[in-house]
């Protein structure tokens, strides 16, 4: 569960979100639309922890996490540019976050004895050494594991020694999502993460995003422009127009019984 309560934010003078009460329930699909500039992007953003609230709370399942950084919120962000690793292999974009931290592994016992930074120097430096040369601790097989796990989901398991930029806007994108999925998180936020593609790989990626999250039944705050999106991908939909959330309903209810004028005109219900 993500619980917004009562949150505002603001950039300059001007606020951008104002008084947001939210609830993202455990396992949910969540939808957020809304016109340009209205604050959605934001709204992820402080959930995540990337931006300040000047007032209310997040709460991530029981914890309050307005005061964690965001490493500490266990929460993966997806964006629309896909913010991959140019200089990282596609294997080291989706283990990155998986060498960063412990969460969501359960190889926390398994190397204690090593700082972490120690742990990755040596898996560097012995990198490109042969196989039995290998600096390879329980950590990396599990890291190693999970990489190739998600790269399985993703089916992308041939482009794993590729650079970024060898990769096609569609390749990027699944590479982004597993580099998300891999860290298990407790929740994931997208903001437009298909918006860069053709409508074929569009649709194509878009029914992988709804069934990996049915798999892993990871609480989800989705954005989109897309009304096609909307409609079909989310339990629910939160519309919002202003910095203020106008209305959250399951797409049919919001499509029949609009709250107000605006929500009714945005998501262009019959009159
Ligand atoms: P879009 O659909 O275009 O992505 P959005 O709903 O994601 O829009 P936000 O990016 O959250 O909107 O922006 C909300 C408001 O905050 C806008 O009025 C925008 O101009 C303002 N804003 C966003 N980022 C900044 C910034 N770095 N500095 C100043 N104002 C900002
Ligand atoms: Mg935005």
């Amino acid at each position: 569960l993500v619980a917004v309560d009562q949150s505002s934010a603001s950039s300059g003078n001007v606020n951008v979100l104002r008084r947001i009460n939210l609830r993202v329930y455990d396992g949910e699909f969540m939808v957020l639309v809304g016109p340009s500039g209205c604050g959605k992007s934001t709204l992820l953003r402080v959930i995540a922890g990337l931006e300040e609230l000047t007032g209310g709370k997040i709460w991530v399942g029981d914890r309050m996490v307005n005061d964690l950084p965001p490493k500490a919120r266990n929460i993966a962000m997806v964006f629309q540019n896909y913010a991959l690793y140019p200089h990282l292999s596609v294997y080291d974009n989706i283990a990155f976050g998986l060498r960063r931290t412990r969460v969501g592994l359960d190889y926390e016992k398994a190397s204690t004895e090593k700082p972490l930074w120690v742990e990755n120097a040596l898996i560097r430096m012995t990198r490109s050494l042969p196989k039995q040369w290998r600096y390879f601790s329980d950590r990396e097989r599990a890291i190693d594991d999970q990489v190739r796990y998600v790269a399985q989901l993703l089916q992308i398991e041939p482009l794993l020694n590729r650079r970024p930029k060898q990769l096609s806007g569609g390749q990027k994108q699944r590479v982004a999502l597993g580099r998300a999925i891999a860290r298990n998180p407790q929740v994931f936020l997208m903001d437009e993460p298909l918006s860069n593609l053709d409508a074929k790989l569009r649709a194509q990626t878009r029914s992988q995003i709804v069934r990996l999250q049915r798999q892993l039944g990871t609480t989800t705050l989705y954005v989109t422009h897309d009304q096609t999106e909307a409609m079909t991908m989310g339990d629910r939909i939160a519309v919002m127009n202003q910095g203020e959330i106008q209305q959250i309903a399951p797409p049919l209810e919001l499509y029949n019984h609009p709250a107000n004028r605006f929500v009714a005109e945005f998501i262009g219900s019959p009159p």
